[in-house]
């Protein structure tokens, strides 16, 4: 039986974060006009992984253009829990810093739940701290996890239907998978979360109106997985053959589904502006700017 053929929307992640640090660069001009002081992010890099470095470069780099300060602790890799949590608390107590990012992974014997609980939640703009997983977790107002966030601007800004859909999520992670539940929860989906152990992957995935791909597996949503008209958000990344690729098989499911992300200029872009925003609204708040 041939494929249905549908007009599938290519979400333009990088032009949507630009519309969106436009705005905040303009807010935080506004402030400083003001008389008031830039909002300040703290980075935390723990040891030399070449791709945390370039992730923590692309923040700062994000931050400075929006008129953003942003600090860098460098600690060696083989810095002890305790020297990160010695870290972690005094930026806690420094007035002149709004948010705290702890870049993952951390190196092997440090507990990253114990990091991220000891993060001040005011400051926590990763949203990984348990207070602000449990004001998510209880529908309340708080910090949350910023990729999360920036899959659902996605689907707001290119006006997906949430309420009654059939959202199925694959991955159970705390940084994405768990939270981004939550959130499409929130909005009236019915929600599927899928893990490594889902029986019938691809059947679930077929029944999906929404479907979260955030597994870190490569391309592993083939077009058979997608319901026609179907809205398919691509969160993995992952390296093979020297090429960065994403958990959707991106061409097959073009023609298929009926908005999709691509696996640059989608989802990425997307979470740094999240963490602009919760840096932004952790200064509103601590400072009542
Ligand atoms: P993670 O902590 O490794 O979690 C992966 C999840 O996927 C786990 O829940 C795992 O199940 C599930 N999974 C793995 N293989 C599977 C399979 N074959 N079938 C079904 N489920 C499977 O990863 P993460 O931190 O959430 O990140 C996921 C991906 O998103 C990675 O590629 C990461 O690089 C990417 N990412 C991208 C952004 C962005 O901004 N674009 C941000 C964050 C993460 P179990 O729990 O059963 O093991």
């Amino acid at each position: 039986m041939p494929t249905p053929q549908h007009e599938t929307v290519v979400v333009d992640g990088l032009a949507l974060a630009q519309d969106l640090r436009k705005q905040m660069a303009e807010e935080i001009g506004r402030l400083q006009n003001a008389g008031r002081r830039a909002p300040c992010l703290a980075v935390v890099l723990v040891g030399d992984d070449p791709a945390s470095a370039s992730y923590i470069k692309g923040k700062r780099r994000a931050c400075t253009r929006i008129g953003m300060d942003s600090r860098e602790h460098d600690l060696p890799g083989t810095a002890s829990e305790a020297e990160i949590l010695d870290v972690v608390t005094s930026l806690n107590a420094d007035d002149g810093v709004d948010g705290i990012l702890v870049q993952l992974p951390l190196p092997k014997g440090v507990d990253a739940n114990r990091v991220a609980a000891a993060v001040d939640p005011a400051k926590d703009v990763d949203g990984l701290s348990p207070t602000n997983a449990g004001l998510l977790f209880q529908d309340e107002p708080g910090l949350y996890a910023c990729t999360p966030l920036g899959i659902m601007e996605i689907l707001d800004r290119y006006e997906v239907p949430l309420e009654g859909a059939h959202a199925v999520v694959i991955g159970r992670s705390q940084i994405v998978g768990k939270p981004v539940s939550m959130l499409l929860l929130r909005r009236n989906a019915t929600v599927t979360l899928c893990h490594s152990r889902t029986r019938d992957l691809a059947a679930v995935c077929r029944s999906a109106d929404v479907l979260v791909a955030a597994a870190g597996v490569p391309r592993m949503v083939a077009p058979d997985w997608v319901r026609p008209g179907a809205a398919v958000i691509d969160v993995g990344v992952s390296e093979v053959d020297g090429e960065l690729v994403g958990d959707v098989d991106f061409e097959g499911v073009r023609g298929i589904a009926s908005l999709v992300t691509p696996h640059r200029r989608g989802v990425g872009p997307m979470t740094i502006t999240m963490l602009l925003r919760n840096t932004l609204d952790a200064y509103r708040r601590r400072t009542g700017a």
